[in-house]
């Protein structure tokens, strides 16, 4: 009997995958994307103090074909709006979004016509930061729980079929 018959099924695939999901929460690469206030506080995490590199962050990448993770750190507003969705989709693929602070959520203190009411209208985000700024502490809380999700995505087409359905239930709004 050959090994492939002994083994449960789906074993294999199930080790790649916990392999995989390992692999890609352990190195992730965030866009250079400040936009506001909350920038400074994210350049702070990077910074020795905090040293996010203790995660596998070891660099902000200035290209977005470099990058797996944009952080929205700031209000958006309508002008910048095509930018940051022209970043998002340079972006290699799997990708995550990190919407850091108040502004980025929901508009926060700025509800007005020149701001986005929240960068979930541009762009599928996978994890919410409150706070106006937060600090770095709750970046790197944000970012480890963020850690969590990635660990356990699946590979393969279905994490691309919900990605879909999200991206183009944003453009629909
Ligand atoms: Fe600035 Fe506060 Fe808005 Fe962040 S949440 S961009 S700190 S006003």
């Amino acid at each position: 009997m050959g090994i492939e018959e002994k083994l449960p099924s789906g074993v294999l695939l199930t080790s790649v995958e916990k392999f995989a999901g390992w692999a890609r929460k352990s190195s992730v690469f965030p866009a250079t994307f400040g936009l506001a206030c909350c920038a400074i506080e994210m350049m702070t995490t990077g910074a020795g103090r905090y040293d996010l590199a203790r995660f596998g962050m070891e660099v902000f990448r200035a290209s977005p074909r470099q990058a797996d993770l944009m952080i929205v750190a700031g209000r958006v507003s309508q002008k910048m709006a095509p930018v940051l969705r022209q970043v998002y989709d340079q972006m290699a693929n799997p990708k995550w979004v990190l919407s850091m602070g108040v502004c980025a959520s929901s508009g926060g203190m700025f509800n007005n016509y020149a701001i986005v009411q929240g960068v979930d209208h541009i762009v599928p985000v996978d994890i919410y930061l409150p706070g106006c700024p937060p600090r770095p502490e709750m970046l790197i809380d944000a970012i480890l729980e963020l850690h969590k999700k990635i660990k356990v995505e699946p590979l393969g087409p279905d994490r691309a079929k919900v990605r879909r359905a999200v991206e183009e239930a944003a453009m629909a709004a």
